[in-house]
């Protein structure tokens, strides 16, 4: 099972922000200021359940910095969701928006729950009262959700209809990630596994590694993992094995892609594939390949498995995936790790092109925003390699170090309030 060690989550993400400040030898007032999150809101999410039941269910939404725009970032549903862990991917959505050029600061939220657990009439009904809890908060020049864990189009719509409601307008900005019919973007769906593609691209080309025939394990079959293997396998790479929460498939001659991805719309696992051998989780993620794309959760690859590691490549799908213990064993093996706020940034980045379109009510071809899109992870690549190389640093830290400084800089000179 695909637990994750999201303990601690924060004081990693802490750790990461004072070395990469004693690096910049950042203002001490600033990176104090960096340290805390602006604004974190808990809410309780009164919902009726369908037995007739009252369950009481603990939200989240922190806003970790304002400086360079409204705030932006996903919404989770999962039952590990905690306080510490949901600032401590605001604080890296701050980061990553940063990296990528985008107006905004980070934010994050989330609901503790279990939602294999729930009926869609359940959902519905917490997702519109967590909706009203945080609705000072949201807006589209304030704060702008987006799908993560366990959230889609559908719960986006329902946000987006709250609110909405509440304000007696119809706001197709507060929400990215949303139905195309309701003003979401061509290509947004698809962002995120897309730009993990667009980014091992460059990385590959940068590393002398060919595509075609290239060796590719992707753990987590959700909406990053599953896009990513399917570019990769229409790019002549060889992915020889995917997984989900129930487990994963394996074959070294390589999986056809394209029937797994119809097979798991009509039974909901890739477990159950044929054309393979079943392998856990854990096994995936040793097995030797050119590239490896943890694409589920936090925390897969820590102390205990990274020294088996076999990939030339790591692309960081989802957040957080290698602890920092894992880091420097994989630097140690000259593994190229390839971090969650480059390589997964492909979704803020669309979601940005999203609400662009909705504030114009103007509404671009899919190719412009994959085109875009490839533009502007690539030029993101090129800045992080260009400094790593500059600094004598990892890509992380070099990601790190360009995400903080831009913020740095904008907080200088908005000054200090009063
Ligand atoms: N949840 C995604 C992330 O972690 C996307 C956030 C967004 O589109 O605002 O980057």
């Amino acid at each position: 099972m695909m637990t994750g060690d999201h303990h601690g989550m924060l004081d990693v993400a802490l750790a990461q922000l004072d070395a990469v400040a004693k690096r910049l030898a950042l203002d001490p007032g600033i990176h104090k200021r960096l340290r805390q999150p602006q604004r974190s809101l808990i809410v309780s999410v009164p919902t009726l359940m369908d037995d007739g039941r009252l369950e009481v269910f603990t939200g989240f939404r922190v806003q970790h910095d304002l400086t360079m725009g409204p705030t932006k970032g996903g919404i989770r549903y999962h039952p590990g969701v905690n306080l510490e862990e949901i600032t401590a991917l605001a604080m890296l959505m701050t980061w990553k928006c940063a990296l990528m050029g985008l107006p905004y600061g980070g934010a994050k939220g989330g609901v503790c729950c279990d939602t294999t657990r729930m009926s869609l009439v359940e959902l519905e009904r917490m997702t519109r009262r967590y909706t009203s809890e945080i609705i000072l908060f949201i807006g589209p020049d304030r704060d702008i959700p987006a799908p993560d864990m366990y959230t889609n189009e559908q719960v986006m719509a329902w946000m987006m209809d709250t609110y909405s409601m509440q304000q007696g307008i119809t706001s197709p900005g507060v929400v990215t990630g949303k139905p195309l019919l309701l003003g979401g973007s061509l290509g947004r769906r698809e962002a995120t596994g897309r730009g993990v593609y667009y980014i091992l691209k460059a990385a590959a080309k940068e590393h002398g590694i060919a595509f075609k025939g290239a060796r590719v394990v992707v753990q987590g079959f959700g909406n990053v993992g599953s896009v990513a293997a399917r570019l990769l396998y229409e790019d002549d790479c060889c992915v020889v094995a995917v997984s989900d929460h129930r487990g994963g498939i394996y074959n070294p001659k390589g999986l056809d892609i394209l029937k797994l991805l119809a097979e798991c719309a009509d039974k909901g696992s890739v477990s159950e594939h044929r054309d393979g051998d079943r392998i856990t989780n854990e096994e995936l993620l040793e097995l030797d390949c050119d590239f490896l794309v943890p694409a589920a959760t936090e925390g897969q690859i820590t102390e205990k498995n990274a020294d088996r590691v076999r990939a030339r490549i790591v692309a960081e799908g989802a957040n957080g995936p290698i602890t920092p213990e894992a880091d420097e064993i994989l630097a140690g093996k000259k593994v190229v790790v390839l971090p969650d706020i480059l390589a997964n940034a492909g979704g803020v980045t669309v979601s940005y092109f999203e609400w662009v379109q909705d504030l114009q009510q103007y509404f671009w071809h899919e190719h412009e925003i994959n085109d875009r899109l490839s533009e502007v992870m690539t030029a993101a690549f090129q800045r992080v390699l260009a400094l790593s190389r500059k600094e004598r640093v990892d890509l992380r830290t070099a990601a790190l170090m360009l995400g903080v400084s831009r913020v740095a800089e904008a907080k200088k000179l908005r000054g200090l309030y009063p």
